[in-house]
């Protein structure tokens, strides 16, 4: 069933300690005390608990799913039970909650390769604690103090777990068709009618309690998003038998059948159709402001987003590990060229790594993982520094980095993640689509990604609209010119390796310049058109902010083999950027002359052939 899973501590520390700005982040006052050894120690902990408890998990959650059972409950696979005790247990669900409600207040840097870690492990199994993730950030974000006190501790000690409702049969990425209704009571709470679908561990027997984050319309709310308000729906309440002992009147009706990541209960959720101990209508209470329920999911949805882009990096960096180790196993043919090898003067076959193509298959995957786990970690940082800087227009300036690269972590790595999947499969021939070998499990797992938390054109939508049209392009910009920095420091090398990078980066970084002018120049008189490149614009802007940082690994790198330190581990890095920069940097003035001119081939097909 494939190699068992390894985690890259040595990337890993690579893009937390050498590409995120972590000398910043260790001098803030939030993570004092947080030396060198201490990130070791968490890292190497984590590596240790996820690959002897949640790895196998993978296989185990694909082959012996979720059952509904007609009395609404799910019974899980064997071993996850266990396994959810194990990390909330070990600390690791508040690993970068605050200090004060239970959590480690860790950066979330740090956290970010823990969490993919967990993903790669098992990404059906990590959807839970990072649903409950995302209901811990909803409460400290816009949850009263006493709603704090009551639930947070129990979420990150994984009593609770966390859900978060969205979705309902006619209301997908227009959450303006929400129609969960929400009927004030007269003690302040309120009772919630209506179906939510697609709720990831919506039902479970992982923990004693569900806290379901729900958004419903409160009667006479305006039409539209404005109109929708955020509620903690619990699935159990207090009652005369003690804590949890009455059922709230929310029921999973089904479970759906998935393509992939079939180790996650997918459920129908009914609210109000009278099924629990306490009357007709879910008991809720209301999370922050009437009507301001979409503002407060927008924010969450940032770290939902955000987690989601690194399972993108997390099932490639698996299906990359599971695709070298066969490919140094798989003996087939002679390489091209390998005349003069000693394998081929022998007049033996060669393992198939030595295939250039094979070798070309697997740079691709090693290049987009290692490119966008290095994004995902920066991403992570800037997310620190605009909560824990000091000053607030620096927390603003670093906010708005964040908030421009999250939607390019979801979108570009979730459909990386696809194309890295497939290339596994590929490099494991017919064996690769049979499912014996698992490789066919990391595909069907990926192709969710690019779906929920928002698909693709959503992230697009939201990369052009909100976070480069607003500001006139300023954030984009200030990228560009880090990128531009960047291709001047490797055409400074003398390497030829570092020259190559340096050029094409440059060249990149002019195609980007380009679509963004265009875009503002263009955007307002022709949305359609704008829009019709949006999905180029998110992958172009994905390709030469990831072919940025592996350049920047190239020049450190270079400078340490310079200096007569390093070896294989630096090598790799020179030779992963290159890659990149030769087979993904150099498309980038296409995919700029795809926007710039593309619209109009997808605009003008007439409407009555399609
Ligand atoms: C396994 C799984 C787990 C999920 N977990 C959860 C969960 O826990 N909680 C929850 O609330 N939801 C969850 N979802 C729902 C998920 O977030 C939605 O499926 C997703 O947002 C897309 O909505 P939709 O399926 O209705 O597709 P639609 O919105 O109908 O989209 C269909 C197509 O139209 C495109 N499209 C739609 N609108 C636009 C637009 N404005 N611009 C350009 N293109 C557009 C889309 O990109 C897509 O290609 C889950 C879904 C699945 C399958």
């Amino acid at each position: 069933m494939g190699p068992a899973y390894h985690a890259p501590l040595r990337d890993m520390r690579f893009a937390l300690r050498e590409l995120a700005p972590w000398a910043r982040l260790q001098a803030l006052p939030a993570f004092a005390g947080l030396d060198d050894d201490t990130v070791d120690a968490v890292l190497e902990e984590c590596a240790r608990l996820v690959q002897a408890e949640v790895a196998p998990l993978n296989v185990t959650g694909d082959r012996q799913p979720p059952s509904w059972q007609e009395d609404g409950s799910v019974r899980m696979p064997p071993g996850f039970r266990e396994a959810l005790a194990a990390y909330a247990g070990g600390g690791w669900q508040g690993l970068m909650h605050p200090a004060e409600h239970g959590g480690q207040g860790l950066p979330r840097a740090l956290a970010t390769p823990c969490l993919e870690m967990l993903q790669s492990a098992s990404l059906a199994f990590s959807l839970c604690p990072l649903l409950t993730d995302g209901a811990i950030e909803a409460l400290l974000l816009a949850g009263s103090p006493e709603q704090q006190a009551r639930w947070v501790p129990a979420l990150i000690e994984g009593r609770w777990t966390g859900t978060m409702n969205l979705t309902e049969p006619q209301a997908g990425s227009d959450l303006a068709q929400v129609r969960t209704r929400a009927e004030p009571q007269a003690d302040g709470r309120y009772r919630l009618f209506g179906q939510k679908i697609f709720i990831t561990f919506g039902e479970h027997d992982l923990a004693d309690n569900i806290l379901h984050l729900v958004l419903a319309r409160v009667r006479g709310a305006p039409e539209g998003v404005k109109g929708l308000t955020l509620f903690a729906v619990p699935k159990c309440l207090p009652g005369p038998g003690g804590e949890g002992a009455l059922r709230n009147d929310v029921r999973c009706t089904a479970l759906e059948h998935k393509l992939g990541i079939h180790g996650s209960p997918t459920a129908v959720l009914v609210y109000g159709e009278g099924a629990g101990d306490v009357g007709p209508g879910a008991l809720a209470e209301r999370v922050g402001e009437e009507n301001r329920g979409l503002e407060l999911m927008f924010i969450m949805m940032n770290a939902a987003r955000f987690q989601v882009g690194l399972q993108g990096v997390a099932i490639g960096e698996r299906a990359l590990q599971q695709a070298r180790a066969f490919a140094g196993d798989r003996v087939q043919g002679r390489a091209a060229g390998a005349a003069a090898s000693a394998a081929a003067s022998a007049g033996s076959t060669a393992p198939i790594l030595a295939h250039p193509d094979v070798r070309r298959l697997l740079m691709r995957m090693r290049c987009q993982v290692e490119a966008g786990r290095a994004l995902a970690v920066v991403t992570a940082a800037w997310a620190d520094l605009a909560h824990h800087e000091p000053d607030a227009a620096e927390r603003a300036r670093c906010r708005a980095r964040q908030e421009f690269l999250v939607p390019i972590v979801k979108g570009w790595n979730t459909e990386a993640s696809v194309e890295v999947a497939s290339l596994g499969v590929q490099v494991h021939g017919g064996m690769g689509y049979i499912e014996e070998t698992g490789a066919a499990q990391h595909l069907r797992d990926a192709r969710i990604l690019p779906i929920y938390e928002g698909t693709t054109a959503i992230q697009a939508n939201d990369l052009l609209g909100r976070k480069t049209l607003r500001d006139g392009g300023a954030v984009a910009r200030e990228f560009l010119a880090d990128v531009l920095a960047v291709a001047a420091a490797a055409r400074a090398r003398p390497e030829a390796d570092l020259q190559a990078v340096g050029r094409l980066l440059d060249q990149a970084g002019a195609a980007l310049g380009e679509a963004v002018d265009w875009m503002l120049a263009h955007a307002a008189a022709q949305p359609a058109r704008a829009h019709a490149g949006a999905v180029p614009y998110l992958m172009l802007c994905g390709h030469v902010l990831g072919g940025a940082l592996l350049g920047r690994s190239a020049v450190l790198c270079a400078a340490r083999l310079a200096a007569g330190e390093g070896g294989a581990f630096e090598r790799g890095k020179i030779a992963t950027a290159r890659f990149f920069a030769e087979h993904l940097l150099a498309q980038a003035p296409a995919l700029a002359g795809a926007i710039a001119s593309g619209g109009a081939g997808v605009l003008d097909f007439p409407d009555e052939l399609n």
